[in-house]
């Protein structure tokens, strides 16, 4: 690319900023005009790009480096969205580096709130050359921006603004919250995002509402801390402390009013589901392979793997405890003796070898219930009959030789040896 007009880069300018100035220096009335867009949204993620032998754009590292910022939304502190100071584009001419990092709300030299759409249209800005002029990047408006008007709160630090961000998101992805980590911080809409935040998060009455709705979403059938796992995470993620985390925090005490029947999905990341279950994440493996999980795609489990626990508890619903049932909770050191774990028991009620009761109660292990003598004989059965333990649990080499050979007599084989290895 040749261009007449080569400006030096600011220690502090962004990428994607230093590419609007070029744009603009050299007499382009859009950015996609000299870069294509490809291009712009790997400059805009901070991506090394290299436009000719004197235009380099070096790679900007953004790596959440401080634990204080850990979110559960995204890997990298990078918006992808723009937001600018008006201040500093019409005293210095250039975009700070620091208005794309997704904790910034202001800027940290003016303290004016920085500017993520458009008063007048209320279109939200795309990285153009209009914002270097300080106008509205629609090609529809092009008006001057004006200055938004501040919020009641005057400043927060960056982990307050993680904070109101991370409710934010909850708010408004009730439905599946914290599934999708996505790799860049993409806010849209983003002054809002941190507005509604900040209120939820200092206001008792509204976080009461968000904690009951987000409980009772899942019907009563589901264990207490099924229903609440997203207000865990939730909670675990907070760096503050606000006037609605103690709310948050004691979501146990919200009543429950959903008394139907249907068992919704929920889905959790698989370390999550393997907490709820109590599981390691091989045993995970074997409920999805006797479809008692499910996921979105694909039959490997990775340890964020959105999986879907509500096979389980329709399984265990339909089951009335008796009078000669007791509760698997009471009864820990004969699953801790017998080496058995929920997904023994989970396989062996979808066998009916098991005969349960379920009354849902604080966690799974505390809301099943069996005769004792039944758990006794599940516990012998599967010490010598090594039931519901697929070859590839049982030794993990086998698995291999089931990949990488169809041989079923190798299988057989090899499954033999470990019989006889356990019979010795
Ligand atoms: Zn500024
Ligand atoms: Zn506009």
């Amino acid at each position: 690319m040749q261009l007449a007009v080569i400006p030096t880069m600011y220690p502090d300018e962004s990428n994607i900023g230093y590419a609007l100035r070029l744009a603009m220096r050299n007499g382009f009335t859009y950015i996609d005009r000299m870069i294509p867009k490809s291009l712009i949204n790997r400059i805009v993620r901070g991506h090394e790009v290299s436009l000719s032998s004197d235009i380099q754009f070096y790679a900007k590292s953004h790596k959440l480096k401080r634990a204080y910022i850990k979110t559960p939304l995204f890997e990298l502190a990078t918006q992808i969205e723009p937001k600018i100071c008006l201040r500093c584009i019409h005293e210095k001419g250039y975009i700070n580096s620091e208005v794309q990092c997704p904790f910034t709300h202001q800027c940290s030299e003016h303290r004016e709130p920085l500017i993520d759409k458009c008063g007048s249209c209320n279109h939200p800005l795309t990285w153009d050359i209009t914002l270097l002029k300080g106008r509205c990047s629609s090609p529809l408006c092009g008006l001057e921006l004006t200055p938004l008007r501040s919020h009641s709160f005057t400043s927060l630090s960056e982990s307050q603004v993680a904070d109101c961000l991370l409710i934010s998101y909850f708010i408004n992805n009730l439905d599946e919250p914290f599934v999708k980590r996505n790799r860049f911080a993409s806010i849209p809409n983003y002054q809002e995002r941190v507005k509604d935040g900040y209120e939820l998060l200092n206001n008792l009455n509204f976080a009461r509402e968000l904690v009951y709705k987000s409980i009772n979403k899942f019907s009563d059938l589901y264990p207490l801390n099924f229903a609440g796992t997203s207000l865990n995470i939730l909670f675990k993620n907070l760096k503050n402390i606000w006037p609605a985390s103690c709310v948050i925090q004691q979501h146990d005490k919200i009543a429950r009013i959903n008394f139907s029947n249907e068992i919704l999905p929920l889905y959790v990341h698989n370390e999550v589901a393997c907490e709820l279950l109590a599981l390691p994440r091989h045993k995970m493996q074997l409920l999805l392979d006797h479809g008692l999980v499910k996921t979105k795609r694909g039959t490997n489990l990775h340890h964020n793997t959105p999986v879907d626990v509500s096979p389980v508890i329709k399984l265990l619903t339909g089951y009335n405890k008796t009078n000669k049932m007791k509760c698997l909770s009471g009864m820990t050191e004969v699953l801790y003796r017998g080496n058995i774990d929920l997904s023994d028991i989970i396989l062996a009620i979808k066998d009916k070898t098991l005969i349960i009761g379920f009354q849902a109660g604080s966690d799974l292990i505390s809301s099943v219930y069996c005769n004792p003598k039944d758990l006794k004989k599940l516990s012998n059965d599967l010490r010598l009959g090594l039931k519901h333990k697929p070859l590839s649990i049982i030794n993990p080499s086998i698995k291999s030789v089931v990949h990488t050979s169809p041989s079923n007599k190798r299988v057989k084989a090899s499954a033999n040896i470990y019989q006889l290895d356990l019979n010795i």
